[in-house]
């Protein structure tokens, strides 16, 4: 390697190695672009995916049509919150397994609450109709790792932004 092609070089790491903090201080403030990805083999409506550099929503578009246009609203806003949260399943592992599903059943309501916060007031129709359709489930759950549609009800109506 010729002496000045080094130099450039070594030019051009130093000012790749200065740029990084301001873009790294810029994606933090922004958040990484979330990916929807369309499967149709997923087994929920939507499963967000956390991860620092590339979060990602995944979700089913045949489960989701289904649904009313404000509760897929709500569904995706839900996930949006996840990952606004940071939330990981792996942070609820260790311990006995009813503490791990009480740790990510905490998780869904603190996201419908994100959520329905998120949403805000032009959003408040979206998430009256998720508190509606929760709240019909009464004391069911689809699994161990939600809680029951009355409890996601009541915390959705709870986060409500005050009109
Ligand atoms: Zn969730």
């Amino acid at each position: 390697m010729t002496r000045s092609l080094t130099i450039a070089m070594t030019v051009l790491a130093a000012t790749l190695g200065a740029s990084r903090p301001a873009n790294e201080a810029r994606a933090e403030a922004v958040g990484p672009r979330v990916r929807e990805i369309a499967d149709r083999a997923l087994r929920d409506v939507a499963v967000a995916v956390y991860d620092s550099a590339s979060p990602v929503i995944y979700y089913n578009p045949d489960l989701m049509a289904r649904f009313s246009p404000e509760l897929r609203a709500f569904f995706m806003a839900h996930e949006y919150a996840h990952i606004a949260l940071k939330h990981r399943r792996s942070g609820a592992l260790g311990g006995e397994p009813g503490t791990f599903y009480r740790s990510l059943q905490a998780k869904e309501l603190e996201a419908d609450c994100h959520a329905a916060r998120d949403l805000g007031q032009d959003g408040r129709a979206t998430a009256l109709a998720a508190a509606g359709f929760f709240a019909g489930l009464g004391q069911a759950r689809n699994d161990l790792e939600h809680p029951s549609g009355s409890a996601r009800a009541a915390k959705i109506l709870s986060c409500l932004p005050p009109l």
